[in-house]
């Protein structure tokens, strides 16, 4: 039998960490697979999606900047798909995909078991309301952290998630310029992709307090600026995005195989090559 196929669509996707991720779940669980990155801009992604099955490809994820744009492709979603939006992972029934999002639970699953951290009643900054942002602001609802608090530079894209979260009260959109008057957070989620662009814009030492986890969604050479800010600004708790990143394709590969893998070994050997990349 052939071994299943997958493919990460993205754009850029040649650095990513993925199809490593896959390989090792393959040999830990005995699965025949095969996970290639396919780069892929917006206006070529429902060509390339329609190909990939023509050519017997049995899942997908996707990444920045198709996560909205897979949506609407989706015969089916998931309901924690339908709650943020977003797509992360294609699931083949027959001839038509599947649409989920494992990157809420991705997160949830690292910092409540990995990191052991409590994130009931946590007050919480999500810094972005992008396609990262937009899958992880329900689940972290779901887990029980109190007051949310979403700044973006584009307000009209903060405006929408919080209307999308639909919990007036307790979600709110901010600007940058308002940090200052916010106070102190338990809970600062960094969702933006801005180290990989301009920079993040200036963060006021005033939003950390003295048990407040600071917790990037980056990670590699992009999560230096965040997690710097962090540990000067003495955040209790400083957490990059590698655990997140290998609990999330664990659930993908749930979804596509039905076993979810151990995915300890992975992250373990994946922090030992990142950190001596990252410290070099
Ligand atoms: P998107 O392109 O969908 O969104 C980018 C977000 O970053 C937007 O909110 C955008 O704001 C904001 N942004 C970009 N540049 C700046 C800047 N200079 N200053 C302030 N804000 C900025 O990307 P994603 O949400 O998909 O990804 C964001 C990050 O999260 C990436 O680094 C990605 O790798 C990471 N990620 C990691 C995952 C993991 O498993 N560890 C999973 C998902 C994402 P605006 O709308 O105003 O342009």
């Amino acid at each position: 039998q052939a071994p299943a196929r997958h493919a990460l669509f993205g754009h850029p996707v040649a650095h990513s960490l993925s199809p490593q991720i896959h390989a090792m779940f393959g040999r830990e669980t005995g699965i025949a697979l095969t996970y290639e990155a396919i780069d892929c801009r917006p206006e070529d992604f429902a060509a390339a999606l329609e190909r990939f099955m023509a050519e017997d490809g049995t899942g997908a994820n996707v990444t920045l900047p198709l996560k909205e744009v897979a949506f609407p492709l989706c015969a089916q979603v998931s309901e924690r798909a339908r709650a943020s939006g977003v797509i992360n992972t294609l699931v083949r029934e027959g001839e038509a995909w599947h649409g989920d999002n494992t990157d809420g639970q991705g997160l949830l699953r690292d910092l409540r078991n990995r990191q052991a951290l409590d994130l009931r009643q946590r007050r919480t900054l999500l810094l972005g309301a992008g396609g990262g942002a937009r899958g992880v602001a329900p689940a972290l609802l779901d887990a029980g952290i109190g007051d949310l608090f979403v700044v973006n530079r584009d307000g009209t894209r903060a405006d929408a998630l919080v209307d999308r979260l639909g919990l007036p009260g307790k979600v709110h959109a901010r600007y940058y310029d308002d940090l200052g008057e916010l106070g102190d957070f338990s809970l600062i989620v960094n969702a933006t992709s801005a180290a990989r662009n301009t920079g993040l814009p200036k963060l006021p030492m005033s939003l950390v307090g003295s048990r407040t986890a600071c917790v990037d969604l980056s990670y590699g050479e992009a999560s230096i600026p965040f997690l710097s800010w962090a540990r000067a600004a003495r955040a209790h708790d400083v957490v990059d995005g590698l655990g997140m990143l290998v609990e999330q394709a664990a659930e993908s590969f749930k979804l596509w195989h039905g076993v979810r893998p151990d995915a300890d070994p992975v992250y373990a050997e994946l922090r030992q090559r990142h950190d001596a990349l990252v410290t070099a």
